[in-house]
């Protein structure tokens, strides 16, 4: 889990320009991929909002003994294909539009991977590095009380995201069991996914993420006859799915030259070992101070000559003057929801692929579901059987993607938005509505 912004570092590494509003970025993008693949009126008013939005305002004991109160959200956009999933992000920027960006870009993952799960997505408005290990604990039960049976394995089920990690799903699942039938405690473990491998959790899902959005660059490097032997790739976030990314796509034999977090920018011409950098993160909480590298502003960190750069930090980091400032011949989307619209637009205009969200950071919700069936089952799977389905799913992905983008002349987001959008349109239609 990383430790988050104080408001003096914040400025330090905040945007240029005023934010976009997440929602309306994602609902301009279902619009577009709407009408692009003529999705019926019915459909696109169905997925036009989510089907519920949950705020709880909680009190919690301080080690000081003062009480704090805590705004907590879980929004559940859509759950046609299967129970609402998504993750739970503690972060000082939470709010609900951010929250409804966040549920329905899952929806449209969980079917572009024709999962059987819907979208949701939670999270606490605060930020979890102010607060001790006990204070934690007490915010993520209290929060999970206050959700009572909002989440559920067959309804939602919430996984780590921004400020959240393994240990954070342990105590949600164990509050969640703590209040239901003790003659079901076993089977509801699959409550959340992400969990440590002690109390249900799936080998290989604490990286699944960070290898999915490898698979992707393979799958992109094969597609553009491009080696990545000796090729270059910067990072802006170095969290779970920075970090992990960052050590996998090194066995490629491409060096990180540049990353950074909510403190600062960091860049070193000749590499920056991922391994020693993750240690020094788990040790500090940030990249900053980690030695033999250049601090950097922001505004070079996105100039710099990459030839891959992977956001993995907040939503809208990308835009126009970042999009405008660019070196790299593509951008890998492992952060939810990135690049801006008009960023796009200057992107596909300066030829610079975009791996859309959906598709390149997808891993991680792929190897939840299989976290998810491994708990319904009572089974445990070999990390080899996760990785190779994992791999499996993320190539039939990508080449779906890439040959619907290439027949239908259009970008990859679009791409993947439609196969999304028409699967759960043809659920739809089957169903009708009720009454
Ligand atoms: P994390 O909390 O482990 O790491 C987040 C990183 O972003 C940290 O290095 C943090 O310092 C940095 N950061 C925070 N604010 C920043 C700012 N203003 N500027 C620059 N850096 C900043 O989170 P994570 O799980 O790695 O998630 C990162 C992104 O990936 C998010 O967009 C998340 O929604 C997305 N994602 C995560 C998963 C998952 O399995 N964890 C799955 C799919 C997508």
């Amino acid at each position: 889990m990383a430790t988050q912004a104080s408001e003096e570092a914040a400025n330090s590494t905040a945007t240029s320009a005023p934010k976009s509003n997440p929602y309306q970025v994602a609902a301009e993008q279902f619009q577009r991929a709407a009408a692009f693949c003529g999705l019926e009126q019915s459909v696109r008013e169905t997925l036009s909002q989510p089907k519920s939005e949950l705020i709880v305002n909680f009190p919690v004991r301080m080690d000081s003994g003062e009480y704090r109160l805590f705004k907590g959200y879980r929004v559940q956009h859509n759950n046609a294909l299967g129970p609402y999933k998504g993750g739970i992000r503690y972060h000082p920027q939470v709010h609900l539009d951010e929250m409804k960006a966040l549920a329905s870009w899952m929806t449209y993952k969980c079917a572009l991977h024709d999962l059987p799960l819907g979208g949701g997505k939670g999270g606490i408005k605060f930020d979890p590095g102010e607060f001790s290990k006990g204070e934690l604990e007490r915010i993520t039960r209290r929060f999970t009380f206050e959700l009572g049976n909002n989440i559920g394995p067959n309804h939602d089920i919430p996984a780590p995201d921004m400020g959240t990690n393994a240990q954070t799903m342990a105590w949600m699942m164990d509050t969640y069991l703590s209040l239901g039938a003790s003659n079901e405690r076993h089977v509801n473990r699959a409550v959340v996914t992400g969990k440590p491998l002690a109390v249900g959790g799936s080998r290989g899902r604490e990286a699944a993420t960070g290898q999915g959005v490898v698979h992707c660059i393979h799958e992109w490097a094969r597609d553009k006859r491009f080696d990545l032997n000796g090729a270059t790739f910067t990072v802006q976030g170095f969290g779970n799915v920075g970090s992990n990314t960052a050590k996998i796509l090194a066995r490629s034999g491409s060096s990180l030259i540049a990353t950074g977090d909510y403190k600062g920018y960091l860049y070193n011409p000749d590499g920056i070992n991922p391994f020693r950098l993750a240690e020094h993160v788990r040790q500090t909480g940030s990249v900053m101070g980690y030695s033999g590298c250049h601090e950097i502003s922001r505004k070079d960190f996105f100039a710099v000559q990459t030839d891959i750069l992977i956001p993995a930090a907040l939503e809208l980091e990308i835009g126009d003057a970042e999009a405008r400032d660019m070196h790299c011949k593509v951008v890998v989307e492992a952060a939810n929801g990135p690049t801006d619209l008009g960023a796009e637009a200057i992107l596909a205009e300066r030829q610079i692929d975009v791996l859309p969200d959906i598709l390149a950071n997808s891993g991680g919700v792929i190897v939840s579901y299989y976290e998810w069936l491994q708990n319904r089952r009572a089974e445990s799977w070999d990390l080899e059987e996760v990785e190779e389905r994992l791999s499996k799913r993320m190539r039939r992905t990508y080449l779906a993607v890439t040959e619907y983008a290439i027949q239908r002349k259009t970008d990859l987001r679009t791409a993947a938005m439609c196969i999304a959008l028409e699967r759960i349109a043809a659920t739809i239609r089957e169903r009708g509505i009720f009454p």
